[in-house]
């Protein structure tokens, strides 16, 4: 049976200041506060998973072992030309320095005249700390554009326009973009789920 989540803190298993940001901001209106990993002291696991949510559930169960249940985000860019890479190694694929621009330029230059079909894919896993596990995944479909437009945002941001839409992610309000990007859909089901 789904486990409900009745308390008012939580940890956001996430070293990526952008994305805790944003879990942050979902969080709030359930009046859940979410302490990052980092402030806590907590280390960055190996990301050994094969998909996005057996990523995520790892980071969570991580996490929860400060004695507080922990939700982490697994997420990434899929490209339908490249089959579905960068995937699970969007982080990967910027490099130890996190070099965006130079993912976003490999991207690029991999795909070449192929159809720039791309979603974006968020797996988030709430964790209790003996055990217990929650998953739920959300994604977002859209295009790629060269060249990347716009500072507003993180990762493959400024190469991303969602359908519906001529702004890329980097161009984007930022909280309008939180409400209905692949987290916020994750997380609409896992409030859905999860949450009293
Ligand atoms: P991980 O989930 O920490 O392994 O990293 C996911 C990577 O995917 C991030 O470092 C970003 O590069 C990329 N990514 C995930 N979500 C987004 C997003 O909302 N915008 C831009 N890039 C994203």
């Amino acid at each position: 049976m789904t486990r409900r989540f009745d308390g008012t803190q939580l940890v956001i298993a996430s070293h990526n200041a952008g994305k805790v940001r944003e879990i942050a901001e979902l969080l709030a209106p359930w009046g859940i506060e979410g302490v990052a990993a980092a402030t806590l002291g907590l280390p960055e696991p190996e990301e050994t998973g094969a998909t996005f949510p057996a990523n995520a559930e790892l980071k969570a169960h991580a996490a929860a072992v400060a004695g507080m249940p922990a939700l982490a985000d697994d997420s990434g860019l899929a490209v339908a030309a490249l089959d579905g890479a960068p995937g699970i190694y969007s982080a990967r694929w910027a490099g130890p320095d996190r070099n965006f621009a130079r993912a976003m330029a490999d991207v690029h230059e991999r795909l070449g005249a192929h159809a720039r079909t791309a979603a974006f894919i968020a797996a988030l896993a709430l964790a209790w700390p003996d055990g217990h596990v929650e998953a739920f995944e959300g994604r977002i479909e859209g295009r790629l554009v060269w060249p990347p437009r716009g500072s507003r945002g993180f990762g493959y941001d400024p190469i991303f326009a969602p359908d519906g839409h001529d702004e890329t992610f980097g161009e984007m309000d930022p909280t309008a973009r939180a409400r209905v990007n692949h987290r916020a859909r994750a997380f609409e089901k896992l409030a859905a789920a999860c949450f009293p």
